[in-house]
């Protein structure tokens, strides 16, 4: 009633939210006799319970001279038409409709209307709201402030909104910059929420209305919906391209999908119909949204069963934003009081958002680069096995062939064959003769120059390929063999058949494997442990 105003009479300060009080309108309700008190108003009931509709609300008493301007949070509502009561009983009054409401919008979206200055003390305010929605209440955030105080407000307001558009237009830029050379589709999310978030500050600060003078206000609204429904979707998005596919497998994937479509039916739905339907539509998008937050339970539940490397990460970029935007939803269906707190944390939280998922942008892409590092490797070292020969860790015929055909100029080729190795393999055993296979191939190695090739091209056949002018010794290489140490100290000896001409296509290998082949024979055939060599064409044999 209005007489539980008394008590509260003079604890208003400037700036100070108004207790306010209101009523159904009805006819014959007229700004004098609401003033008069003659009406009952209801001061007790949390406004949530109240259906959409025509209402009346008055102020607390006030006792205010200087040059004033009442605020109130912007709500969906069709008109809003401010009384201010003087004490000389003088009523002034100044009605918006959504273009007016838009025109008066300050940031932090307040409308705000100025009274003009009067001797007399401003008493009360009365306020006529048409077509409310009430989705968030019929009349909130009442004030009376002077100029001052509106222009701190702003500037205040005008510095936290543009940092954080400064914030996200350079997270936007870096993002976009760094998806054109990495092409990860989890960037692209990134940046369409960032643009969403960036957008839903633009408009429901109200800063939309100063860049749009026309814009109706229930219009501002529905951006703030649809930008904000927008940016749920991508955040979604983000998470799922976030985490590993194993994540999102079976029926979380299809969980989020129906949750995402959900939510992207009901922000088209509140665009479209809301003024239509605007409680109903705000309460299908609320329930949406909160599913849509809720599917973060079980992802959260998924990436810590599956040991995701990524659930940290998730939990400290995405926990407090969650959080408040649930905690948000649950205030907007009356399920836990209004908090200034709260209804301020909105620029907070999507700081923390953009911000932290930047982190968490840059931990992914590290990840997936030491990912594809690994691989990397992975695929060199696999081409190096099947390039090279097990045992002996010299390259194999394959990769012998494919190095050394081509070659031009003047090519020698040795293929060096160790003698009676069947007889070695009895006297040792096969492991004995693999052993002695090894100890070959690194004198072989070690005894030619870094820039021949050598390559063992049959059990216990090698080869070596070098251009002509490199020296090579195939007597010493003989020696070396001799004096090496082998298993059982059996004694082992090789023979080398070595001839030179062009390798430049296939045919000139078979020709100068045939020719050296030849070389090698003779040397078996002279009594082996030596060396024959020839020349192509073989008219200069030797
Ligand atoms: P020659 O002096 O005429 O070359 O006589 P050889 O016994 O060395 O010649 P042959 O070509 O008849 O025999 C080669 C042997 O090499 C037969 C095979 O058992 C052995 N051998 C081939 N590959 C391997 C291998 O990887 N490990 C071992 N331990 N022995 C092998
Ligand atoms: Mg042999
Ligand atoms: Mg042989």
């Amino acid at each position: 009633m209005l007489t539980l105003f008394a008590s509260a009479a003079h604890a208003e300060r400037p700036g100070d939210t108004l207790p306010v009080c209101v009523t159904r309108a009805q006819t014959g309700m007229t700004p004098l006799r609401l003033f008069a008190g003659k009406t009952a108003f209801d001061c007790v009931s949390p406004q949530s319970v109240l259906p959409g509709g025509d209402y009346w609300a008055i102020s607390s008493p006030v006792h205010r001279t200087g040059p004033l301007a009442i605020q109130v949070a912007s709500l969906w509502q069709k008109r809003i038409t401010f009384y201010a009561l003087y004490a000389d009983g003088t009523v002034v009054s100044a009605s918006l409709d959504q273009h007016g409401a838009a025109r008066h919008l300050q940031l932090g979206a307040i409308i705000e209307q100025s009274l003009p200055e009067r001797n007399a003390p401003l008493l009360r305010v009365l306020w006529h709201i048409e077509g409310t929605g009430n989705m968030r209440g019929i009349l909130r955030g009442a004030r009376i402030v002077n100029p001052q105080q509106s222009v701190g407000a702003n500037l205040k307001m005008a510095g936290l909104y543009g940092g954080f558009a400064g914030l996200c237009i350079a997270l936007l830029t870096y993002n976009l910059a760094l998806w054109v050379a990495l092409r990860y589709r989890f960037q692209l999310a990134y940046c369409a929420m960032v643009t969403a978030l960036l957008l839903y500050a633009l408009s429901s600060s109200g800063a939309l209305a100063w860049a749009w003078p026309d814009l109706a206000n229930n219009d501002r609204i529905r951006i703030n919906y649809l930008t904000l429904g927008i940016a749920a979707v991508a955040a979604f998005a983000f998470a799922r391209a976030f985490f590993e596919p194993r994540v999102f497998g079976g029926y979380l994937g299809r969980l989020a999908t129906v949750a995402s479509g959900i939510m992207t039916v009901a922000t088209l739905a509140f665009a479209v119909f809301a003024p239509v339907a605007p409680y109903l539509t705000d309460r299908a998008y609320t329930y949406a949204f909160l599913a849509q937050m809720g599917v973060a339970g079980p992802i959260l539940w998924r990436a810590w069963r599956l040991r995701s490397d990524y659930l940290g990460m998730f939990v400290l970029a995405w926990g407090a934003p969650i959080t408040l935007a649930c905690l948000r939803a649950f205030s907007s269906l009356g399920l836990i009081g209004w908090s200034f707190w709260l209804d301020n944390s909105t620029l907070a939280s999507m700081t923390i958002e953009a911000l932290l998922s930047s982190i968490a942008v840059a931990y992914r892409i590290r990840m997936l680069s030491r990912e594809r590092d690994v691989a990397r490797e992975r695929e060199i070292a696999a081409l190096l096995l099947a390039d090279t020969d097990s045992l002996t860790g010299l390259l194999n015929r394959r990769a012998f062939l494919t190095e050394v055909i081509g070659r031009s100029g003047e090519q020698t080729l040795l293929i060096a064959d160790l003698d009676h190795f069947k007889r070695v393999n009895e006297t040792i055993g096969h492991d004995g003769g693999d052993e002695v296979l090894r100890v070959f191939a690194r004198t072989l190695r070690e005894s030619v120059p870094p820039e021949a090739l050598v390559a063992r091209i049959g059990g216990e056949e090698f080869a070596i390929v070098a251009p002509a002018d490199v020296l090579i010794e195939p007597r010493a290489i003989l020696e070396k063999l001799r004096a090496g140490r082998m298993p059982y100290d059996v004694t082992v000896t090789a023979s080398i058949g070595t001839c030179t001409g062009p390798l430049l296509r296939e045919v000139d290998w078979k020709a100068l494997y045939a020719c050296a082949d030849r070389a090698l024979f003779e040397a078996k055939s002279a009594g082996r442990d030596r060396v024959r060599g020839r020349h192509l064409p073989d008219r200069w044999a030797a």
